[in-house]
Formats: C-alpha cells, sequence, structure tokens
C-alpha cells in the first residue's frame, strides 16, 4: 500500500510515436524537433498518417521516406482505401518499399467528406482486410491494422468488430493498434475479449495524451470513443492556462499506462499530434530513458 505509484515501472516496455504530415515549414521544423527529442527513447517504431487528397499523401509520402533516409529510426507509413485504384495503392506501397519502408499500417480510411458513408472506390480495396491482403502480394511488409476497443461505429457490435479485426489479421496483419480511449478497464477486456475470439497478435493501446479538450471532443465523435465527464471537468476553467493544462494530460495519461503497465500492457503507441513534450514526460514516469539510441548527426541537421 506504502508503495510509490510509479515504483514497479521498470522501463520494460517497448513504444512508438504517431505523427501527421506537416502543412507548412513552421510545422515541418516542430515535426523534426519532436522527432528529434523522441529518438534517444529507441521507439520500435514512429509512423505517419495519411489523408485524403494528392497534396497530403504526397507530404506523408515524403516525410516516411525521409525518416527511413535520414533517421535510424524504423518509419511506418499509414496507407488508406480512400480514392484509390488497387493499381495505385499498390504502386505507393512500391515506392515505400523501394524507398526502404518495411511497415505499413493499413487502413480502409474515413470518407474524405465527414458524415457521408465510406464508398470504395471502383476498382479499390473495400476494407482494410483487403488492403492488407493486396499489400501482401506487394512486398512482404510488415502491416499493423486499426483496433477499437469501444466498437468502430460502423461495426453493427462488438463481435462484428472483432471479426473484422480477425479478418485483418487472418489476411496477414502482424499486430493492431488501438484507437484511443480513457478507461484502462475498455482495453483490457477489449485484449482479452480478442485473444478469447482466436487473435493471438499482440494489440497494442494508441495513447492520447489530451492537452486540448476541444480537439479531443471533435476526435472521440469522429470514431465513438467515450469522452468521460470526469475529464471533461479536469479541463474546466484552464482555456488560458497551457502549463497547467499539459501538467493535466500528463497525469492523465501516465496514469491511464500505469494502469495498463498493471494489467500486462507492455507496448505503447503514442499520438504524439506532432508535439514531443507530452509523449516523452509519460515514457519517462514508466520508466523508459533516452540513451538507448544516441541522436546520430544527421537526424540533428535534418531538424535544422
Ligand atoms: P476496416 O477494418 O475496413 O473496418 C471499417 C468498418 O467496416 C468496420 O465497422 C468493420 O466492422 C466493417 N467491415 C469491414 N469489412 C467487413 C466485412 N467483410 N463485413 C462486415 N463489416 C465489415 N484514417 C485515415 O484516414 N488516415 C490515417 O492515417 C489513419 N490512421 C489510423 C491509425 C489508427 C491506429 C487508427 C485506430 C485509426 C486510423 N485512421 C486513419 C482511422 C480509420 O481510417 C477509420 O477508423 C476508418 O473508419 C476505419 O478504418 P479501418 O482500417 O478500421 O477499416
Amino acid at each position: 500500500f506504502a508503495r510509490p505509484l510509479f515504483a514497479d515501472l521498470a522501463g520494460d516496455i517497448d513504444v512508438s510515436f504517431e505523427f501527421f504530415p506537416p502543412k507548412t515549414e513552421k510545422m515541418n521544423q516542430a515535426l523534426w524537433q519532436s522527432i528529434e527529442t523522441l529518438a534517444p527513447l529507441a521507439p520500435k517504431f514512429v509512423s505517419v498518417t495519411y489523408g485524403a487528397g494528392g497534396s497530403t499523401r504526397d507530404r506523408t509520402h515524403a516525410t516516411v521516406a525521409r525518416i527511413a533516409r535520414e533517421t535510424p529510426l524504423t518509419a511506418a507509413a499509414h496507407l488508406t482505401c480512400v480514392d484509390a485504384s488497387r493499381g495505385e495503392i499498390d504502386d505507393v506501397a512500391r515506392e515505400y518499399w523501394d524507398a526502404g519502408v518495411r511497415h505499413i499500417v493499413a487502413l480502409r480510411g474515413d470518407p474524405p467528406r465527414q458524415g457521408e458513408r465510406f464508398a470504395a472506390h471502383p476498382d479499390g480495396y473495400d476494407c482494410a482486410a483487403s488492403l492488407v491482403e493486396g499489400l501482401k502480394k506487394v512486398a512482404d511488409f510488415e502491416i499493423s491494422v486499426a483496433a477499437y476497443p469501444e466498437v468502430h461505429p460502423e461495426s453493427g457490435d462488438a463481435r462484428a468488430c472483432l471479426d473484422n479485426l480477425k479478418r485483418k489479421i487472418d489476411a496477414g496483419a502482424s499486430q493492431a493498434i488501438s484507437q484511443f480511449f480513457f478507461a484502462p478497464e475498455t482495453f483490457l477486456r477489449f485484449r482479452d475479449a480478442a485473444a478469447a475470439h482466436g487473435i493471438d497478435t499482440p494489440i497494442v493501446p494508441g495513447i492520447l495524451p489530451v492537452s486540448n479538450f476541444a480537439q479531443t471532443k471533435t476526435f472521440a465523435a469522429m470514431n465513438g470513443a467515450d469522452l468521460p465527464g470526469w475529464l471533461e471537468r479536469l479541463f474546466e476553467g484552464l482555456d488560458d492556462l497551457q502549463d497547467a493544462r499539459k501538467l493535466v494530460a500528463a497525469t492523465v495519461a501516465a496514469e491511464l499506462c500505469r494502469r495498463l503497465y498493471a494489467g500486462g500492457v507492455r507496448q505503447f503507441h503514442f499520438y504524439t499530434l506532432n508535439r514531443a513534450e507530452l509523449s516523452y514526460a509519460i515514457c519517462h514516469m514508466l520508466g523508459l530513458r533516452a540513451g538507448a539510441s544516441p541522436v546520430p548527426a544527421r537526424l540533428e541537421s535534418a531538424a535544422a
């Protein structure tokens, strides 16, 4: 009972960090600074999200290729089925393989306009499972897929959602990364239900350190994640107090990770939103220490 709260966290964990492709030069600098800050924590991989529209996609490709080329980190590219034929997607995947990228986060993607139903391209992949199958034919990629502890909004129920996750694993994915959530038991129950459903690959919790509550509310509305009242109350009155918001965010996320760790979780995926500080602090509280992988000079120059 008297044990200090974080005493058991020995740093025996793997972490990965997710970024989004920057739109402006200023955002580009912030991204590379974040990568530089987080790299010494020796993440298992870092991934870059994929949006709708040509220029966004080019930015994902450029960012992933640059990470693969200029840093010692393992880069993973998110790829979706939205608005592209199978041939076009396969070509993108081939370019990644040629650029040395071996890990794809394979997703169906959301409809380009919020509120619409997903409609597959007439010659496209219709869901993530068929994308995984197609990618495996292009090359022997390591593939991660999405998992939903609180059920994907288009799945009829939890069972249908697990059936779909199993299809993705059977098609060749080697792990799943979860949508964010705020109750540890939600994830732990989901993990156990997945195992009982015959899913024996790792399911990595996706951790969203919340420092902007309004933005998180928008994300949660899109993907059906439960946003607890206590979380909203924690951020009440902090709109103009950025530092206080960060402290609250780190405390909430570290406590979530601590409880997941107690439940046996040893791998964590952080939605960094291209900001290093919070994810770094949480990893530190989990016992991870910088130094395992020193930042080489070429990464420092990439951030310049
Ligand atoms: P799928 O696994 O194909 O599932 C979509 C829906 O269809 C589910 O409800 C599923 O149950 C149902 N379904 C599929 N196949 C069948 C079938 N045969 N029979 C019945 N039902 C079926 N979005 C982006 O646009 N870019 C990103 O970079 C991105 N990164 C993400 C990273 C993570 C870790 C996560 C969790 C989500 C990410 N998303 C991203 C969001 C994701 O694209 C959406 O959640 C999308 O709505 C579903 O994608 P999926 O890959 O889970 O789809």
